[in-house]
């Protein structure tokens, strides 16, 4: 590792190699540095993908799809089932990953791009200087050694220390911090072409429960609840526990992992002078699926691409970077993690009754004639009340 880059990549997630890579295609110095001794492992995601967003980025290949699915099932608090088939369900159908090839083959193309990479290297400190980033403070194998970079982007997770080091509130409120627990199963009976989700406050308050297909018979099977509703007895895994111990009895686990997803919105701010944030670090998680490789991807991208432009004009102070800060505000991404941080709002608070008949309604429509509209007539037959509270919801959100 050099002593000075043009961009430095604290972490080598989705967010982290899509960072380097695209700073290194556009012909700037890139180090990226790995806390943990290996890319991509341990996992902690149920790595599910839009297909289209992914291809955005890569080209799709097998070495790292589990699955390919082709639809998704809802199953209400008391049973009922909804399938939506692949062109209904959007995002939520796609491939499920082998994140652990997955992250890896996304540090290789950063390398390739010629990117410095460095595992087991720790950012522990920024170095700042008249206000502004000016690198990090790296170590490996108990070797420090300061490191300067005219940009540094954090990519650092979901747990991220480094925009915090740099005097940048990242706290979550702990209502919006899903706590997860998931089992990769195997020799259990699921259809490998469906991802199922639950939902209830029996079954995961504030949250759902997943079966995230990974071949003919095995599955990630997982749960987020909300972190305000965890605690002795009723933690992530007593729920995924006991559900696992009805549905699927005489599997067998094969991984167990945890993990804490943010659901809260966005850092309001996620560039400063020589920084950027990207991905979990910046919160940009899709607060009503908990989805974040995607947003991870795009914002590494663009950050790469805010630095280059920044870099290009000898300015990398926080007005020169703020337009990465814009630009992904104003993007898809940005207007649904809005949208749906509404709508998360508003469904965390329905009582199961209520989610049934939600459910109900759409489960009873013919999918070919499934359109906001005619959910919207179904509810009104059954519901009047609701449909109510879903237009006050609806005001909010335009
Ligand atoms: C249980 C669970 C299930 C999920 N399921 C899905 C899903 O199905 N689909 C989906 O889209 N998303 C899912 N997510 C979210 C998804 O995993 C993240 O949004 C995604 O990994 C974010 O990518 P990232 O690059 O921002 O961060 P990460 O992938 O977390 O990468 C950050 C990297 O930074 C490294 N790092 C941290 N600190 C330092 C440091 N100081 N120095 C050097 N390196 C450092 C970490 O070791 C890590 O490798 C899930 C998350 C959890 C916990």
């Amino acid at each position: 590792m050099k002593a000075k880059y043009d961009v430095l990549v604290i972490g080598a997630g989705p967010g982290g190699s899509l960072a380097a890579r695209t700073a290194a295609e556009l012909g700037l110095s890139v180090g990226m540095v790995e806390k943990r001794p290996a890319v991509g492992a341990p996992v902690r995601c149920a790595e599910g993908i839009g297909k289209e967003g992914l291809a955005e980025f890569v080209k799709p290949d097998p070495c790292w799809i589990s699955a390919d699915l082709r639809r998704a099932e809802i199953i209400a608090p008391d049973g009922t089932s909804m399938m939506l088939e692949s062109e209904m369900a959007g995002s939520k159908v796609g491939y499920i990953l082998d994140r652990k090839v997955f992250d890896r083959e996304l540090a290789w193309q950063a390398a390739e791009a010629g990117a410095d990479v460095m595992v087991k290297t720790r950012a522990t400190a920024p170095i700042l200087e008249d206000g502004r980033v000016r690198g990090a403070v790296l170590s490996s194998c108990g070797e420090t050694r300061n490191v300067e970079a005219d940009v540094v982007i954090a990519a650092d997770g979901v747990e991220s220390k480094f925009s915090r080091w740099c005097g940048i509130d990242t706290t979550i409120p702990v209502r919006e911090i899903m706590t997860s627990a998931q089992y990769l199963m195997t020799d259990i009976d699921i259809d490998p072409y469906t991802t199922v989700f639950l939902l209830g406050n029996e079954v995961a308050p504030e949250g759902y429960l997943w079966i995230f297909p990974k071949g003919d018979r095995t599955a990630n099977v997982g749960i987020g609840i909300s972190g305000k509703k965890s605690g002795p007895g009723h933690r992530a895994r007593d729920y995924l526990d006991r559900f696992v111990a009805s549905r699927f009895p005489n599997g067998k686990t094969i991984e167990h992992i945890v993990g804490g997803v943010s659901v809260c919105k966005p850092l309001p701010c996620t560039a400063a002078g020589g920084l950027v944030i990207v991905g979990d670090a910046a919160r940009v998680v899709d607060p009503l699926t908990g989805g974040g490789i995607y947003n991870a991807m795009f914002t590494g991208r663009l950050a790469a691409k805010t630095a280059a432009d920044a870099i290009s004009c000898g300015d990398c102070s926080k007005e020169a970077l703020m337009p990465y800060d814009s630009a992904w505000r104003e993007s898809p991404i940005g207007k649904t993690i809005a949208r749906n941080w509404h709508i998360k709002e508003y469904l965390i608070r329905l009582p199961d009754e209520k989610l049934n008949d939600i459910i109900h309604s759409a489960a009873s429509l013919n999918m070919k004639e499934f359109s906001t509209l005619n959910l919207v007539r179904e509810l009104m037959k059954r519901n009047p009340k609701l449909v109510v509270e879903l237009a006050a919801l609806r005001a909010l959100l335009l």
